[in-house]
């Protein structure tokens, strides 16, 4: 059964919380009661005014810089926030990045940083909390993925990748940890408003809209819905699922 204070006493973290769906999430779980911590990278001030923004909805939510990319600190995080018992309930892996380019002039390097920060980061930060959350037999993941994952986009060879790596990885850790009292689910979006989605050209967004049966970009909390109902008791039998929240946008062809 799902309440207004369902996540009451349960602790959350969500990877790259300072904005967009990241944030949608974090002020859905603090609002249904759970302990917030969450991630970023450079949006200093926008952690900050979210910190504000949950306290006056009468949440709790702390901000920590911490880079997906770095191993140590990841790991460093996630002792601090779970480690001596503490233990950690819910982990939603969302912080992810673009850099479009196609394939012919995409280097290396914006290659390999999608594929860390989107995937290997993913890995990071499942890796280090399993540990607490095995101890308690108890915990979620909620992957944000994408429909990226499914599908091919000209131009996303580095995020279609990483985001097909990450659901294959959750059906992996659900596998793995399912025995364990952990469930691992992923949530794979659409197009949504968010800066992400700013950066594209007007073109693009209207042909993207048409393509869409509800004619619309989803908001950030259409999919901190789904992930708070996937971190809830009442999808206690739901495991190493890919939830598809796109407004219709992959239900039909031509
Ligand atoms: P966004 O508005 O660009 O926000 C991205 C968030 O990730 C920010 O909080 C950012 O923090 C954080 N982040 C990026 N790199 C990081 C790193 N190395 N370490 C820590 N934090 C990092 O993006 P969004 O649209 O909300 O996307 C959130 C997730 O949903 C992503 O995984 C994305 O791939 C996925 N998604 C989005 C859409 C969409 O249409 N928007 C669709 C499908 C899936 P800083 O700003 O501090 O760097």
């Amino acid at each position: 059964m799902s309440g207004a204070r369902e996540f009451e006493g349960r602790s959350a973290l969500v990877t790259g919380g300072s904005r967009g769906i990241g944030a949608a999430v974090v002020r859905t779980l603090a609002a249904r009661g759970a302990t917030v911590a969450f991630t970023y990278r450079r949006a200093k001030d926008e952690a900050a005014a979210l910190v504000e923004k949950v306290r006056a909805e009468g949440g709790t939510a702390n901000a920590h810089l911490c880079d997906s990319g770095d191993t140590a600190a990841v790991g460093e995080l996630v002792n601090d926030l779970a480690g001596n018992g503490r233990g950690l309930d819910i982990l939603v892996l969302n912080a992810g990045i673009t850099k479009d380019q196609y394939l012919m002039m995409m280097s290396d390097e914006d290659f390999l940083r999608v594929i860390d920060t989107n995937l290997v980061g993913a890995f990071r930060f499942a890796k280090a909390a399993c540990r607490p959350m095995m101890e308690n037999r108890r915990g979620t993941i909620i992957a944000v993925s994408s429909v990226a994952a499914q599908f091919g986009i000209a131009g996303q060879a580095n995020y279609c990748a990483s985001k097909g790596g990450l659901t294959s990885l959750c059906r992996a850790l659900a596998a793995e940890l399912a025995p364990r009292g952990i469930r691992v689910n992923a949530v794979l979006p659409g197009f949504v408003d968010t800066e992400m989605t700013a950066r594209l050209p007007r073109q693009v967004k209207q042909q993207s809209k048409d393509r869409i049966l509800l004619k619309r970009f989803g908001t950030p909390q259409e999919i901190a819905e789904v992930v708070a109902f996937l971190a809830s008791d009442a999808a206690s039998y739901i495991v190493g699922q890919c939830l598809v929240v796109d407004g219709g946008l992959t239900t039909t062809v031509g």
